[in-house]
């Protein structure tokens, strides 16, 4: 099927992109690297009159630490966030979901803003970028809104965000001393796939005795959005990192998600997966918290 015809806008600024959004309203649809966008419009699911592309405006492809604060421009491509070093050292996490992310060619396209916005429930970054915390910068024509994201996602393909609005930057404070953070995703195939299962794990460690005085624990693909584990970081809180506590963290995170059998993974096999993927990203995380 061919595309439908559109008009084809390019902004230089966030603000020409917000006053076009504010003009054209349910017409318009943002542009980033157009991996998601591009197949639903040659699928028919979406026909935009006026797509507005992001691609000329450089502040949205910055990625920066100001003080121990992280901010990425929606626009950073996901192979930027791979390669970059300020994510290796600040958020390792992130990096890995960024390089799981479907094929190089893809990865150079691919925007982080755009996987957050499609809020397809099995995309690769934001299960760390929960687990780190994440906000998400909302801009429009009246101004600017914070949101952290994990009250973002609304549905699959479902967000709070309004079609007058432009996500225009994820922030987070880095991952500092003490604290760690790890990323794995699990699919049929090794790369090109829609994941089975995907999570993120984060623990802070107390200075003083070495317990678990944070935990942050995101799986994908096991709900209709990204859902925090709370059950399985009740388990971690105030206790001593070992094998046996990251494994009953695995075993309660089965009971924070309501996976559905598909063609990829059965319920039952989904939940099974959510255990292990817990307990070793947990283990990554306290390879980080205790280098
Ligand atoms: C072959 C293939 C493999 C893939 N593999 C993976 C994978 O392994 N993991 C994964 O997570 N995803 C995968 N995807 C999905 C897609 O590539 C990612 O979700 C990607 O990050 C989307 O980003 P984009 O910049 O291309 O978004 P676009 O396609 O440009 O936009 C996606 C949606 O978000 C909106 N949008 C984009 N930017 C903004 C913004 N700044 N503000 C408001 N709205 C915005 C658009 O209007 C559109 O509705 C794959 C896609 C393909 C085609």
């Amino acid at each position: 099927m061919l595309i439908p015809t559109f008009e084809y806008e390019e902004p230089k600024s966030v603000a020409e992109a917000c006053g076009l959004l504010a003009e054209f309203g349910q017409e318009a649809r943002p542009l980033a690297g157009g991996t998601d966008l591009m197949v639903n419009m040659k699928k028919g699911i979406l026909s935009p009159k006026h797509v507005v592309s992001l691609a000329r405006i450089e502040t949205l492809k910055k990625v920066e630490v100001r003080g121990s604060t992280l901010k990425i421009g929606a626009g950073a491509t996901v192979a930027d966030l791979g390669m970059s070093q300020q994510i290796k050292d600040n958020a390792p996490a992130l990096g890995s979901g960024a390089r799981a992310l479907g094929s190089p060619l893809i990865r150079n396209l691919a925007t982080i803003g755009g996987n957050i916005s499609s809020a397809r429930p099995a995309a690769d970054l934001p299960p760390s970028l929960l687990v780190y915390g994440a906000r998400v910068v909302l801009s429009s024509t009246q101004g600017d809104r914070t949101v952290a994201l994990k009250e973002f996602f609304q549905g699959p393909g479902q967000t709070l965000m309004r079609p007058d609005e432009l996500l225009t930057e994820i922030e987070f404070e880095a991952a500092g001393p003490g604290a760690g953070a790890g990323y794995i995703n699990l699919g049929i195939r090794k790369v090109q796939d829609i994941n089975v299962i995907n999570g993120a794990s984060f623990i802070a460690l107390d200075p003083k005795d070495g317990s678990i005085e944070k935990a942050r624990i995101a799986l994908g693909a096991v709900a209709p959005t990204p859902v925090r584990a709370h059950n399985a970081e009740k388990v971690l809180l105030g206790e001593k990192p070992s094998a046996d506590l990251f494994a009953r963290a695995g075993q309660a995170a089965r009971d924070d998600c309501s996976p559905i059998t598909d063609f990829r993974g059965g319920a039952a096999y989904r939940q099974d997966m959510v255990a292990v993927v817990v307990r070793r990203t947990l283990e990554t995380a306290l390879k980080q918290a205790q280098p």
